[in-house]
């Protein structure tokens, strides 16, 4: 059979005793206990009802007992499907009605709440799971026959559903199978170079294809162990790092340890290798960091519909403001925005990608899925890149945030690029308004650095000459921060909705 959950069950069985999950309250499971602990939640579920191909759908707070939940619904052929902790009652009602899953697992705190929309949604069971092993699906483990069989699987069934960040619209459920998420492990274990030695710092969300796949589906393929913390934070960041081996983080992590004056050579000199993904990450940050510890980040590109694709060097040149290259077993090809024909290098197009890893269609969005993935496999993840002079894939920007005025394309990220250098900006955010004239006008958002007496003009003055007059924006606003999401990626749909009249 092909079910994940076996490829992971021989390691963990091999690691017995060795830690897979430690937490700094000292709440911590070897693998022995996580095999166990997984057989308990997955006899829970049994009884719960939850048959294979059958969805359970979670909105925890994090914890191990969330990743053991994880484990037990593989190993019962179920489908696991996480939800954004900052999703509010209606979300989660309209993706409890588009998952139907059998079992809603909930914080205890909103628990009311739940039964209610799984009342309204036809959801039969709710049960929670807190961040102390408490809850009543920890009762009903505690309580279950556990359940030791793993349920046989083809290599094409469905392991999780996850849905997308929704950055550009809304949100979309990937449907991930158990060949998509293990040979995406599989490829960047080997890719990372992780072995049993390793010890990640973990301080991503685990409702997200980075911190639940790319973090924990690598540890476990390879028997790592990981320190779970429940978000980032700095002084817990910087005395992990005297145990650990990996961090993997979203840029925001990146620029607050750079900021940080404790992001010195010794304090990271046990750490082997630092990943930064979900978002680009800036040269800038990149250089800042390599400069104060030594390390150069190495910075991949994915998303939720396959895993990740494109990743920089183990061994090699990590190169700033690029994604490297294409992973072992991913083919990628740049096409032409309005011909769909492939590209030349050095140009830009949008990126479309192929293999094992990439997922097999939205749920329930047949149309959407036709749209995405083509016929011979490829998916178009619109994402516009370019393919330089070394090889290396640069993300350029989304193809929903290129801007077209007067004809032109103006790609935001190089104009952002341009407006950081001042000295007085912190990062700013390029975006296309409406415009009589134009169809879209280009308008900065500008975050200035406190006590930087920084205004439009300077702002205008600084970009006069070192970008083509077209690109120019035509205003710019301040902001004290940009609009993100938990994973670090910048809101624009906000600020376009925001500044929506300004050249109405
Ligand atoms: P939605 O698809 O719902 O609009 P989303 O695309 O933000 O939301 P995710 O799947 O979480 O949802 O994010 C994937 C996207 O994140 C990629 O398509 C890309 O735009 C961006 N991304 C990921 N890694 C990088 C990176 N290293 N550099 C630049 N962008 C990245
Ligand atoms: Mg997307």
């Amino acid at each position: 059979s092909h079910n994940l959950f076996e490829t992971f069950a021989r390691r963990m069985h091999e690691r017995g005793d060795a830690d897979f999950i430690t937490t700094r309250e000292g709440r911590d499971y070897s693998y022995a206990d996580a095999l166990a602990m997984s057989a308990r939640l997955a006899g829970a579920l049994i009884e719960l009802g939850v048959t294979p191909g059958d969805r359970v759908a979670v909105q925890v707070d994090k914890s191990p007992e969330a990743i053991l939940l994880y484990l037990a619904t593989l190993r019962i052929g179920a489908v696991y499907l996480p939800l954004n902790t900052g999703y509010t009652g209606d979300e989660i009602r309209y993706f409890l009605g588009d998952a139907e899953p059998a079992l809603f697992v909930c914080r205890p705190a909103a628990v009311e709440e739940a039964r209610t929309l799984a009342a309204e949604t036809g959801c039969p069971a709710v049960r929670t799971l807190g961040t102390a092993a408490d809850g009543s699906l920890m009762e009903a483990a505690a309580a279950a026959t556990p359940h030791e069989a793993v349920e046989p699987r083809d290599e094409n069934d469905l392991a999780a559903i996850l849905y997308t960040s929704g950055t550009t619209g809304r949100s979309k459920g990937a449907m991930l199978t158990h060949r998509n998420l293990g040979s995406n492990a599989a490829t960047l274990a080997e890719a990372w170079h992780f072995s049993e030695t390793d010890r990640l710092i973990h301080a991503l969300p685990i409702f997200h294809t980075h911190g639940l796949f790319v973090a924990c589906n690598v540890t476990l393929m390879t028997g790592a162990s990981m320190l779970f913390l429940a978000k980032f934070d700095a002084d817990m960041i910087v005395e992990a790092m005297a145990h650990g081996t990996v961090l993997m983080g979203v840029p925001t992590f990146y620029t607050r340890l750079v900021a940080d004056p404790r992001l010195t050579p010794e304090v990271t000199a046990r750490m082997r290798l630092f990943v930064s993904g979900s978002a680009p990450l800036t040269a800038e940050t990149h250089h800042a960091f390599e400069e104060k510890t030594g390390h150069a980040i190495l910075e991949r590109y994915g998303m939720t519909e396959t895993n990740m694709n494109i990743s920089n060097p183990y061994n090699g040149a990590r190169r700033a403001g690029t994604v490297g290259r294409p992973l072992p077993g991913v083919e990628i090809r740049i096409t032409d925005r309005e011909t769909g024909r492939e590209v030349a290098d050095g140009e830009i197009g949008i990126l479309q990608v192929r293999g094992p890893n990439v997922f097999i269609g939205y749920w329930r969005m047949p149309e959407k899925t036709r749209e995405e993935l083509l016929d011979d496999g490829f998916f178009i993840t619109g994402d516009l890149a370019m393919i330089d002079e070394h090889g290396y894939v640069q993300i350029v920007g989304r193809d929903k945030d290129l801007v077209i005025s007067g004809g032109f394309n103006v790609y935001p990220r190089e104009v952002e690029e341009v407006i950081d250098e001042h000295a007085g900006v912190v990062e700013s955010a390029v975006i296309g308004l409406p415009h009589p004239d134009l169809g879209e006008g280009v308008a900065a958002v500008v975050v200035p650095k406190p006590g930087a007496s920084l205004d439009e003009a300077e702002v205008l003055g600084h970009l006069e000459g070192r970008l083509a007059r077209y690109k120019q924006p035509r205003r710019v606003f301040f902001i004290d921060s940009l609009p993100r999401n938990t994973m670090g990626k910048v809101q624009k749909n906000q600020l376009r909705q925001q500044f929506q009249d300004t050249y109405q």
